[in-house]
């Protein structure tokens, strides 16, 4: 089907973009890489009146490393991403989680923002953006605010921005050298969307034991969120082969995905229980072979 008709503006600062957004309310879009919102209009799901284009804008698209931890402006793309290097110490699970992240072409053009002003729970980024409690950065007619990613995400396609709002950047805390880490996830084919994901972090205690564990899921639940339950069974523990097969079960068994033909729900749910297992191993740096 043909896109319905749109007018189509590309100002050169995030305030004008807040201005023109106020001034057409309901009716405007702001259009990034434009791998989610031009099929959405081309099957008629979305008919924005106006299109307002983030090209012009410049600076949107850095990547910023500092003792902070790290930015990525709203118009980072994927490709951008997997090109810094600086990124596989600043946070490594960010990186190998967006190395994930769709086919070649979509990387090319799929940006930060709008991955999370669009909130697919099945999309890499906002899990990760939930587990490394990242903030995001957004402007409107009453200025600047910080938006707790977990307070972000209130549901699958739904999120905290107000309609005249812009992203203009995700934070990430900084990452300790000697954390522990892993992200697993499962696609028929590599770049399509996963079935499930995990993403995972904790830290080590004076004692070898796990604390500060924080363990997110992609396409297993509403929304894209921590699974408390998981945390929980790591958090104390000895990393052994009976801890992890209890973070996994509980992981499943708090795991809400969502049923069709690629995998029912039961499907799902022994998908992250597997996909935890593996990461707790990998993180831990521990083989399924030296258990038996
Ligand atoms: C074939 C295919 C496979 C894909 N596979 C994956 C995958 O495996 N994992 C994954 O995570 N994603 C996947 N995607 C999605 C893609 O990676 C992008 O994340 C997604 O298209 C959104 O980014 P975009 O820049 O294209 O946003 P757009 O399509 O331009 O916009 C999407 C939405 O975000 C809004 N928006 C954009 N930028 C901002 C901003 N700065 N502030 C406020 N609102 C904004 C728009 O108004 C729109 O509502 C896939 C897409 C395709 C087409």
């Amino acid at each position: 089907m043909k896109l319905s008709d749109f007018e189509y503006q590309a100002p050169s600062t995030p305030s004008e973009v807040v201005r023109i957004l106020a001034s057409r309310p309901g009716e405007a879009k702001i259009l990034a890489g434009g791998q989610t919102l031009l099929p959405m209009m081309a099957y008629r799901l979305a008919q924005p009146a106006l299109l307002i284009d983030l090209k012009n804008i410049q600076g949107l698209n850095k990547i910023v490393i500092d003792q902070s931890g790290v930015r990525l402006g709203a118009r980072t793309r994927w490709r951008d991403i997997e090109d810094d290097d600086g990124l596989v110490k600043a946070q490594p699970l960010l990186k190998e989680a967006i190395s994930h992240v769709a086919h070649y072409q979509v990387r090319n053009r799929g940006t930060v923002g709008g991955s999370l002003a669009h909130a697919d729970p099945a999309s890499e980024l906002p899990c990760v953006a939930v587990t490394c409690e990242a903030e995001i950065r957004v402007l409107g007619p009453q200025g600047e605010r910080r938006i707790k990613a977990e307070d972000f995400f209130l549901g699958a396609l739904t999120t905290a921005l107000a309609e005249d709002e812009i992203i203009l950047e995700v934070h990430f805390p900084a990452w300790p050298s000697n954390r522990h880490w892993a992200f697993k996830e499962f696609s028929r084919r590599p770049g399509d969307f996963a079935l499930a994901g995990v993403a995972l972090f904790y830290d080590l205690d004076s004692q070898q034991r796990a604390c500060n564990a924080h363990i997110g899921v992609v396409g297993a639940c509403q929304c894209s969120q921590r699974l408390s339950a998981a945390e929980h069974a790591l958090n104390g523990n000895a990393i052994d082969h009976g801890t992890i097969l209890a973070v996994a079960a509980a992981a499943a068994q708090q795991a809400n995905p969502p049923g069709d033909l690629h995998g029912d729900v039961a499907y799902r749910k022994a998908l992250v229980a597997t996909l935890l297992q593996r990461a707790l191993e990998e993180a831990a740096n521990i083989t399924t072979e030296n258990h038996k």
